[in-house]
């Protein structure tokens, strides 16, 4: 038992370890992919977006050149006076409204902005001076110029794209257009991705995170911090106090904490030509960390569930096992007790049978005791119509030699009487000494009685007595003889019959009685009744006793009748009435299974 417990508990470690290496590798694997997945989103979405940007810039790009060329430009930088500017002027800002340029200005190769599209407005460029902005010396250097600044008048960033103004080949001064590109800023908002654009030096200059507006990726050299400061591109923005946005010197992370959040970001950046700007996208990881925990906890809830699902699986697969296992020892001990039961019916059977047959002998040995008592009352019952019957022919005889015929045939009548008379004895005798066994069979008691009553019918009527038959209780059947049974009541109905003799109203009822046990016969009459001292000779019944006279009576019927009632397992006695008469009993038990078997054996 603690081997299979030991067994067990290593089963259940090693199911933990794979599941919980299952669902490792899940969100591994699943995290990689995510971020693969992410990336390329990112990567594609910056192209889109870089392209964005390079599209906004592309739009303006021909327009400094274009207004180069204009007559009312060439006049005010050839003569700078109220007519020509108001008319550059007039020009610029009708430009300015057909293009959706943000400003359009133009300035002497001194560096001073002589006409402008915002002449008009408080924040006019004209009268300016941007000889230190790059997009000027460039103009001048190498025909044009672009710029991404913070306006030194206005304080508004924008795109400066600058062309040189020749007058017959001869540099005049510079046009600029400057792009607004705070709108394309405006729909880089979303929290999910932040998005930045950083100029050459890597400082972030559009970005729809406000907290990263003008602060470099990495740490500023000095040299960059001057030049910054010099051709004040930022405006008024303190690079040199602002805090690096990526602590790594050198290069950019792969991922990135973003101030005041709790969870990475994947980094990914994009060229934009010309100026060697970068296109910077952070994607959060979140939702792939948060997606890879997911996907890993239903592995392991899968795993889990399979685990338990095989562990209900084996634990049912034991119990019926087990079941199965006590259903056959519960069928083997079945087999055993029944085999044991049999062997002890069939010991009972055959003690019973024993002790049936030592009863018998018994009972044998009785009546042969009984017999060897009674020998000198045969002898008399015998002898003494034998003597009668010798006298009787001995005076036929002499009767005969007289030729007196018929009183020759009275005392042949006499003789015949007498033998008749030792026939019964004899008969009666067979009957009583006979062992061979009866053959038992389902009895109706009442329909015994009614045999008995109908026998003993012409006798009543002879002597004036009445014999009833009570109206049936319907007794069960009793195993017995028929036969018998109706010889035992007859000699009952015959001794009520002898006994009421005498009376004038002689009456003999019999009746039936039942309680789901035994069966109860009732043989009553009115007649003499049975006087104190006879009656355990009566009740014990002793063969030959009679108080009948000689002739009438042999004294068997009783014993006889007890003798019968003892073999269908039955008995009998009497009771004595009080206003006289008597009243005896038959007692037989109810038919039973066990009986009707052994009566079949
Ligand atoms: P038997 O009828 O030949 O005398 P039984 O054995 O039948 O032999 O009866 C024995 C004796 O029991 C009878 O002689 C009689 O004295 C007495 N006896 C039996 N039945 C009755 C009865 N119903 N009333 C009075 N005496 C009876």
């Amino acid at each position: 038992m603690p081997g299979f417990r030991f067994r067990r508990g290593l089963v259940a470690i090693l199911a933990l370890a794979l599941i919980a290496s299952a669902a490792s590798a899940v969100w591994f694997i699943s995290l990689e992919t995510g971020k693969s997945r992410a990336l390329a989103a990112l990567d594609d979405e910056l192209h889109v977006l870089a392209r964005t940007v390079e599209g906004v810039i592309e739009r303006f790009r021909y327009l400094p050149a274009v207004i180069a060329r204009d007559r009312r430009i060439l006049d005010v930088l050839a003569s700078p006076e109220p007519a020509t500017i108001e008319r550059a002027n007039a020009y610029l800002e009708a430009v300015r409204t057909d293009s959706g340029a943000d400003e359009l200005y133009v300035m002497k190769l001194d560096g001073l902005a002589v006409a402008a599209s915002n002449h008009a407005e408080p924040t006019s460029f004209v009268g300016e001076n941007y000889q230190y902005r790059p997009y000027f010396t460039d103009a001048l250097a190498r025909g044009e110029g672009r710029y991404y600044a913070v306006g030194a008048t206005t304080g508004i960033p924008g795109y400066f794209l600058s062309s040189v103004i020749r007058d017959n080949s001869r540099v005049v001064g510079v046009a600029i257009v400057k792009v607004d590109m705070r709108k394309i800023e405006a729909t880089w908002t979303d929290a999910r991705s932040i998005v930045a654009v950083t100029d050459a030096d890597g400082v972030v200059f559009l970005t729809g995170h406000a907290p990263w507006k003008y602060r470099p990726l990495q740490a500023l050299s000095e040299e960059t911090l001057f030049d910054l400061a010099r051709t004040r591109k930022y405006g008024s923005a303190d690079l040199a106090a602002a805090n690096p946005i990526f602590s790594d010197a050198g290069r950019l992370p792969e991922t990135a904490l973003v101030d005041g959040e709790d969870a990475r970001r994947l980094v990914l950046q994009v060229g934009i030509d010309p100026d060697g700007w970068r296109l910077l996208g952070l994607a959060s990881l979140a939702p792939i960390r948060a997606n890879s925990l997911l996907l890993a906890l239903l592995t392991a809830l899968a795993g889990l569930l399979i685990a338990g699902a095989g562990l209900y699986m084996r634990q049912r697969r034991q119990l019926t096992r087990a079941r199965l296992h006590a259903h056959a020892e519960l069928e083997r001990r079945v087999v055993e007790r029944t085999a044991e039961l049999n062997r002890q019916v069939e010991d009972r059977r055959r003690a019973e049978a024993e002790l049936r047959q030592a009863q018998e002998s018994l009972i044998q040995a009785a009546k042969l005791a009984a017999l060897g008592r009674m020998s000198a009352a045969i002898v008399h019952e015998v002898s003494q119509p034998l003597a009668a019957m010798e006298n009787t022919l001995a005076s036929t005889g002499l009767l005969a030699s007289r030729g007196d015929a018929a009183a020759v045939a009275d005392k042949v009548r006499s003789a015949r009487d007498l033998v008749r008379r030792i026939q019964r004895t004899v008969k009666l005798l067979k009957s009583f000494a006979r062992n061979e066994p009866v053959r038992l069979e389902p009895v109706d008691v009442d329909k015994a009685m009614a045999v008995a009553v109908e026998l003993a019918a012409a006798r009543a009527t002879e002597q004036g007595a009445q014999v009833k038959l009570r109206k049936s209780s319907s007794p069960p059947s009793v195993l017995a003889n028929t036969t018998r049974l109706e010889q035992v009541i007859l000699n009952l109905v015959v001794n009520a019959l002898d006994a009421v003799k005498e009376r004038p109203e002689g009456e003999v009822e019999l009746w039936s009685e039942h309680d789901g046990q035994r069966v109860r016969l009732f043989v009553r009459d009115n007649g003499i009744g049975i006087p104190e001292h006879l009656r355990d000779r009566i009740a014990e019944p002793e063969p030959f006793f009679t108080t009948k006279l000689t002739g009438e009576g042999l004294g068997l019927g009783l014993s006889i009748s007890r003798a019968i009632l003892d073999e269908f397992g039955g008995g009998m006695n009497f009771e004595t009435r009080e206003e006289g008469g008597c009243t005896f009993r038959i007692d037989l038990p109810v038919i039973s299974e066990n009986r009707l078997r052994e009566a079949a054996e």
